[in-house]
């Protein structure tokens, strides 16, 4: 044995002997014990948080720590660090220009978002959100007012549509569209887009490409005179101010009527339709392309949580979770492994992330309706029920994993509540 093999055996060797020669009780007692190590850990972190160790003699920010106490003191079953799960539209910087303004939350301020980027935007009554398109499907739901949108297929057919706070549209990526807030007071919507690092900002703007097309070119393109562009913008638009456009039907019939409609919708009514599910704690309605058919990347669920109640513990198995948080308060706690659990506090206008596969629940907090919005970069809305899980397992399965008898397991609802 030369010096080398001897510094390997001693290094190497002993440690994978000691390890297979571990009888399966030992194996059994290291495991034990790392549960007895948690349950120490779990002990002491609740008796800290009633004595001493918990106070916080320096500074606070009290504002933020009373819209958020489970999350600066979780509770302790949290452990570990799951990623970032929560941001705020109160956070990121409004671009105002006349006419409105827009703000985002993508993968820059939520990291952990790769699939879903979402904005936030208002346009005044007459504002016009200028005719451009991106290379993301844009799926939005109208918070507030109302708004006129256009689409056009890439065979030339055109939608023209009215929506009101509550309805939601689809524009698929690459499809030509344009939005404008209608009276009284214009409109405010969320949008959301199937990819995490999305920008509003980098969006493909008609003003901005006239602005970089030759005039001759574009006299040559339209036939029209190259002194007919003269007075185009020359910078892009994006937001800007307009007039309230005539009643729907004039629009319609002054793009040429029903000779260049649209065989598709791209609007839906979200809110006013009848609930997916419904019971005691609160509703549930589901929107993906089983009932939209255009809806093909995007599926949604608009989920009203009453007082007290709870939005049971489940999972997606077919994709991240992107939260917007619409009215009322709650907490989530999202667990993923190994060994790490999260728990933060939601507020309207907050944006919420869970990462695909990992299982959670929301809890209403306040005394008012909590309503959110789930939203999927997916083609069908898919979520599993724990309760469920449970009840379709037989009744000694339950018992050897969890310890609870068949008399017990039957008081667990057997079916998805979504809501309880
Ligand atoms: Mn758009
Ligand atoms: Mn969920």
């Amino acid at each position: 044995m030369n010096d080398h093999e001897e510094e390997k055996s001693l290094l190497d060797y002993p440690s994978r002997r000691s390890f297979l020669g571990l009888s399966s009780a030992a194996i059994a007692t290291a495991a034990f014990a790392g549960l007895t190590a948690n349950a120490q850990e779990k002990a002491s972190t609740q008796k800290a948080e009633h004595d001493h160790s918990s106070s916080d003699p320096a500074q606070e920010n009290r504002g933020l720590l009373a819209l958020n106490p489970n999350s600066n003191t979780p509770p302790p079953t949290d452990h570990g660090d799951v990623g970032p799960l929560w941001y705020s539209f109160d956070l990121v910087k409004k671009r105002v220009e006349e006419g409105g303004w827009t703000h985002q939350i993508t993968q820059r301020e939520l990291p952990s978002s790769r699939d879903i980027a979402g904005v936030n935007m208002r346009l005044v009554a007459g504002g016009y959100r200028e005719m451009h398109w991106h290379t993301a499907d844009e799926w939005a739901y109208v918070l507030y007012g109302n708004a006129r949108v256009t689409v056009m297929n890439p065979d030339g057919t055109m939608f023209i549509g009215d929506v009101t706070e509550g309805d939601l549209w689809i524009f698929p990526a690459g499809f030509p569209h344009s939005i404008q807030g209608l009276g009284p007071d214009g409109t405010e919507f969320l949008l959301v887009f199937n990819q995490g690092n999305f920008s509003e900002d980098g969006t493909m703007l008609l003003s901005e490409w006239v602005a970089h097309t030759p005039p001759e070119i574009l006299a040559k393109n339209t036939g029209l005179e190259a002194s007919d562009f003269d007075n185009t913008p020359g910078a892009p638009l994006y937001i800007f101010p307009g007039t309230v456009p005539p009643s729907l039907e004039e629009d319609k019939a002054d793009i040429g009527g029903g000779q260049v409609a649209s065989k598709y919708q791209y609007t839906f009514h979200m809110k006013s339709m009848a609930p997916t599910q419904e019971g005691k704690g609160g509703s549930v309605r589901i929107v993906d392309s089983r009932n939209f058919p255009v809806s093909k990347h995007i599926a949604a669920a608009l989920v009203t949580v009453k007082p007290g109640g709870l939005r049971e513990l489940h999972w997606h198995p077919n994709a991240s979770e992107w939260q917007f948080w619409i009215a009322g308060k709650g907490r989530m706690t999202v667990f993923f492994p190994v060994d790490n659990a999260r728990t933060m506090d939601f507020n309207a206008n907050d944006v919420g992330y869970v990462p695909s596969n990992a299982p959670h629940y929301i809890e209403n907090t306040g005394d008012t309706d909590l309503v959110f919005l789930e939203t999927f970069a997916a083609e069908e809305f898919m979520d599993v029920s724990l309760n469920q899980w449970l009840r379709r397992v037989p009744s000694e399965m339950l018992k050897a994993h969890l310890n609870i008898d068949k008399a017990k397991a039957m008081k667990i609802p057997a079916e998805k509540l979504a809501v309880i």
